[in-house]
């Protein structure tokens, strides 16, 4: 599709045939299940391109600008998989964890990741606030991507448990970034995050820029963060 392939030459992110014929096919599920299961309002293939692919796309871009770019990762809350896939039909070596809380979601990604034939991919219906007290999954991955799921200051304390000393948790957020940043500093300390960078998204003419911000993780998180299923959302930090 021409969007896609506009936005992929000046993110710079080169694609294969196979890789373009992917987001094709994952582009015509959203269309087709996507409204069914209220798994996402867009049904016109423009929009599709630039919310759903060109900004995951234009995330990874900047990632690896900043050198924050890791695996394993994990995309919490991930949806109908945004950020996570398009990243990692990008990236086919990437390590990518989907962690959704909803079951019809869980169904669309599992039939997703099965049609798109992407290997490494592991999708677990969950809850952020008790998957992240799993061994399994506690500070395990390099990077926590997480879009349109909660404030900072929350999802402060729902990702940087699964992130690894040193790794980052990246989301990108609206016009209320700078606001969402400071009202974050308790749960940053609290958590052991620290603001790293907050930057603008290269996403296609017409929408407005999302500022990415990266969090790294300096200190380990402690043992009772993540609170129980609700809390941190109903007394953030
Ligand atoms: N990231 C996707 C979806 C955003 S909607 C996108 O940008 O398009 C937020 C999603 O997060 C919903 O699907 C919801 O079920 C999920 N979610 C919210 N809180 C969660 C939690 N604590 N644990 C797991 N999933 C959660």
């Amino acid at each position: 599709m021409h969007l896609l392939r506009s936005v992929v030459n000046r993110l710079r992110i080169p694609l294969s045939p196979s890789q373009i014929a992917a987001f094709d096919v994952y582009r015509r599920e959203l269309v087709a299940a996507g409204a069914r299961a209220g798994l996402t309002a867009l049904r016109d293939p423009e929009a599709i391109d630039r919310r759903h692919f060109g900004e995951p796309l234009a995330l990874l871009r900047a990632l690896d600008d900043a050198g924050c770019f890791g695996s394993p990762a994990i995309d919490i809350g991930t949806g109908a998989g945004f950020p996570g896939l398009p990243i990692k039909i990008a990236r086919p070596d990437l390590r990518l964890t989907l962690l959704e809380a909803t079951g019809k979601k869980i169904a669309f990604l599992r039939r997703t990741v099965e049609l798109l034939r992407l290997d490494g991919v592991t999708v677990i219906q969950g809850r952020a606030e008790e998957i992240a007290h799993d061994p399994a999954h506690r500070a395990a991955y390099a990077l926590a991507l997480a879009r349109a799921v909660a404030p900072l200051r929350v999802l402060v304390e729902l990702a940087l448990p699964f992130v690894q000393m040193g790794g980052v948790l990246a989301t990108p957020k609206g016009s209320a970034a700078p606001r969402e940043a400071r009202e974050a500093a308790a749960a940053l300390a609290a958590c052991g995050g620290r603001i790293v960078a907050m930057t603008p998204l290269e996403v296609p003419a017409g929408a407005p820029a999302p500022t990415l911000v990266i969090v790294r993780k300096v200190a380990p998180t402690p043992d009772r963060y993540p609170r129980r299923v609700g809390i941190p959302s109903r007394r953030p930090l």
